[in-house]
């Protein structure tokens, strides 16, 4: 029976995670290590929570003798790495939770991760799951970020993130311990915590206030639909190479502005204010500090070496998404 520790299960990403994996693998006993920080919400594990293979635990990813203790009792052959703080604005505001969490916690795992494995490593993987932003930024027309691009993280959430990756992928390197990262572009769907931009614009719309978009809306992103995300990091799990670092995403590059447009075109025709159309309440605000302007990113590599293809559209994945804001938010 696979043992497996996820960190971070109770936020957005983890949730999905948890989900896909315990039906997946059915036999497996996982572990849900989390911290609940604001970003994290038990109820995003309402569908899991009665499941028999699953357990919660609250901590922290610090604690070293709490990451001790639940190898020792649960001996876990693998780890997925989800925990962290995961949003830019806070970092600019306080970045020194960020460099505990995201820096150090992930030492003490992937460290915690190597002592109890005692290099006996068959059998065994640690996977963690980092972003797109961790490169830096791209102008409109650059080619699209490759696994090979070098690091230059604009804030101190994307910093701490490349310091993590470069932590993971030293045990490689220096004790040859099966690790892999996962670099992914900007997710959206359920569960995403109020403060990121696609449940602001909705819950900003239906509340009928201003909806804040950065500058003058210019920045794009590739936007991928969670559960894609999450069968791509099972992707990179079941068919990667160790010390490699695969990076997923769609070629599905939006400017904010249109997506937020889009989205309130999505809220018009499903939901209609009474006079007038959302994409009024569009306010300029001032922009992000360090704000990079493009994220674009080729997933070639985990698609020609792991078989991983996204599966949901664009247009379908973002009506599910805006479906359940819409009920959240009502
Ligand atoms: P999130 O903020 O929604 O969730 C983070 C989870 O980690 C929360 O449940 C929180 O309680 C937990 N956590 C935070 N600090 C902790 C600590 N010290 N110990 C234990 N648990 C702790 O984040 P998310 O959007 O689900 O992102 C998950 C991972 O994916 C992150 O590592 C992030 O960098 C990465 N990622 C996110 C995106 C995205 O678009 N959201 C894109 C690419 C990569």
């Amino acid at each position: 029976m696979r043992s497996i520790l996820v960190t971070g299960g109770a936020g957005f990403i983890g949730s999905h995670f948890i989900r896909i994996l315990l039906e997946k693998y059915s036999d497996a006993k996982v572990i849900n290590l989390d911290k609940l920080t604001y970003a994290g919400k038990l109820e995003n594990l309402e569908s899991v929570k009665n499941n028999k293979n699953y357990t919660f635990v609250k901590g922290d990813i610090c604690d070293e003798a709490l990451v001790k203790k639940l190898f020792q009792e649960n001996n876990f052959d693998t780890i997925f790495h989800f925990a962290a703080e995961s949003h830019v604005d806070n970092s600019i505001l306080g970045p020194k939770v960020f460099i505990e969490t995201n820096v150090l916690g992930t030492f003490n795992l992937v460290h915690q991760a190597k002592e109890f494995w005692k290099s006996d490593f068959a059998g065994k993987k640690f996977m963690h799951v980092s972003t797109d932003e961790v490169y830096g930024y791209l102008n409109e027309h650059d080619p699209m970020f490759v696994e090979e691009t070098p690091y230059e993280p604009s804030s101190p959430y994307s910093a701490s993130k490349a310091g993590a990756d470069h932590i993971v992928l030293s045990y490689f390197r220096t004790f040859k311990m099966p690790v892999v990262v996962t670099n992914c572009s900007n997710n959206y769907g359920p569960h995403q915590d109020n403060e990121k931009l696609i449940p602001t614009v909705i819950r900003k719309a239906l509340a009928g206030e201003p909806i804040p978009v950065y500058g003058k809306g210019l920045n794009i992103r590739d936007w991928l639909f969670v559960d894609d995300h999450c069968y791509g990091i099972l992707s990179a799990y079941e068919n990667g190479r160790t010390g490699e670092k695969y990076n997923i995403g769609t070629n599905n590059e939006w400017k904010n502005i249109d997506l937020v447009k889009e989205i309130c075109r999505i809220l018009d025709s499903v939901k209609p204010k009474n006079s007038g159309k959302y994409a009024d309440q569009i306010t300029f605000v001032q922009d992000r500090l360090g704000h990079d302007l493009r994220y674009g990113i080729d997933s070639s590599k985990l698609m020609n070496e792991t078989g991983w293809k996204p599966k949901n559209s664009f247009a379908d994945s973002m009506a599910f998404t805006i479906d359940y804001y819409l009920k959240k938010y009502k």
